[in-house]
């Protein structure tokens, strides 16, 4: 069966992103994001690839209702971009937390929502909109197959001594503690097209993948597998983040909660959402807002950045050390393909590894490229991230299997 337009819906609690996938061309021909679902004012800013933004108010009291607000854009006679909703031959959906039970991309059935329902208690901000998102496209194209695509299920190969904490293994038993992972589309997606760009196959190579964002995760890959990664029970865990404080002390939090008379939850929030560089810097927590101030001299702007750099360097020689040598480390999402200067402060270091880039090479945004000087052993690539691509990608080949 040969499957040419793929949705990709990416539901979040009150917003709702989508891609329409060209599958031939592995282009989007129209994307979008729905705000306020469930809020007063709810708005749809739908853009056609070859076309004008299209902005539309509505209320939305929930997922089925702005689901079926992007369902009448796409096909609108005048700002639409295919005639009828039978041609969308399959919906990809992203879904945050598959726990233990999946693997990989799934179709969705009966047991797949169970399971994602099951994974609400991990993923309590993401799961429940998730499913939401796949029961209305279910209400609304019931004919068209609907298939699951999870942020941990890449990290599911993770050999055991790279998922158990330190903690007794009851409680693994019992609650599911566990180190899951998450970003595990984007690190697939980038390790793949890093074997493609590298002339090699993926079985063959060791590589290092970060993916450094608003969240930042950092996944060692081993023959094309996830073999440890730095985010774990939760995506706080790790490098620090924008807002999350990322690796600390866990005696830390009972000390906190202590000394401000906070609750579990309080300080949860805290860690989640006032940490990490926005924390150090009392700035922002973006890295453009820091660069522009560290250059400027603000102390803490730079200090926040040298935290950062510290943070990833120390997780690729953690990483290179479980790997045994490494063939790629890959760079991707908003900073890792935007910033040349963080680049290149985390490289500078990494001599050891054979890592050795080429300066003008590393100038470039957001493109595809090998940044490495020729000859040199451990070759280091920017990849821009696709998740879209990759839940198409993935949803296309279950389908088609069936
Ligand atoms: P999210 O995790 O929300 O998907 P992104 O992958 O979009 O985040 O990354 C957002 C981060 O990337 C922000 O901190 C932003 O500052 C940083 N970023 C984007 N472009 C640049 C740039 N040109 N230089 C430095 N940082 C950048």
């Amino acid at each position: 069966m040969s499957l040419l337009k793929i949705l990709v819906i990416n539901s979040g609690s009150s917003s709702l992103k989508y891609q329409l996938m060209d599958m031939d061309t592995n282009k989007a021909i129209a994307k979008g994001l729905v705000e306020r679902i469930g809020l007063p004012g709810a708005i749809l800013t739908h853009r056609p690839a070859d076309g004008e933004k299209e902005i539309i108010t509505a209320e939305l009291p929930d997922h089925n209702a702005a689901i079926k607000l992007v369902l009448e854009a796409i096909v609108h006679p005048e700002y639409g971009v295919i005639k009828s909703l039978e041609e969308i031959d399959a919906v990809g959906h992203r879904v945050l937390h598959g726990g233990e039970k999946v693997s990989g991309s799934v179709l969705v059935d009966d047991n797949v929502k169970k399971a994602i329902e099951e994974c609400i208690e991990l993923g309590p901000l993401h799961n429940p909109a998730n499913l939401a998102g796949i029961l209305a496209c279910e209400k609304l194209m019931p004919t068209t197959p609907q298939v699951a695509v999870f942020d941990t299920a890449f990290h599911q190969t993770m050999p055991p001594e790279a998922y158990l904490y330190g903690i007794p293994y009851e409680l693994y038993e019992k609650y599911k503690i566990r180190r899951y992972g998450f970003h595990g589309t984007s690190h697939k997606y980038v390790s793949q097209r890093a074997a493609t760009l590298l002339g090699q196959r993926i079985e063959k190579l060791k590589m290092i993948s970060c993916h450094l964002g608003n969240g930042s995760s950092i996944t060692a890959i081993k023959y094309g597998k996830s073999v440890e990664t730095s985010m774990g029970f939760t995506p706080l865990e790790g490098l620090l983040m924008g807002t999350r404080s990322g690796d600390i002390d866990p005696a830390i939090v009972s000390f906190i909660m202590n000394k401000e008379k906070w609750t579990g939850d309080q300080v949860n929030e805290f860690l989640n959402k006032k940490c990490g560089v926005l924390g150090i810097s009392g700035i922002s927590s973006d890295f453009r807002d820091l660069e522009k101030a560290a250059e400027e001299g603000n102390y803490r702007a730079k200090l926040a950045i040298d935290v950062f750099v510290h943070d990833v360097k120390k997780y690729i020689g953690a990483y290179a050390a479980i790997l045994d040598g490494v063939d790629a480390i890959i760079f991707t999402a908003g900073l890792g393909e935007n910033s040349a200067s963080i680049r290149k402060a985390i490289c500078d270091t990494l001599g050891y590894l054979g890592v050795s880039i080429d300066e003008e090479k590393n100038q470039v945004r957001g493109q595809e490229i090998d940044i490495s000087k020729l000859g040199a052993k451990c070759r280091v690539l920017v990849i821009p991230t696709n998740e879209e691509l990759m839940i198409a990608l993935d949803t296309k080949e279950i389908v088609s299997r069936q």
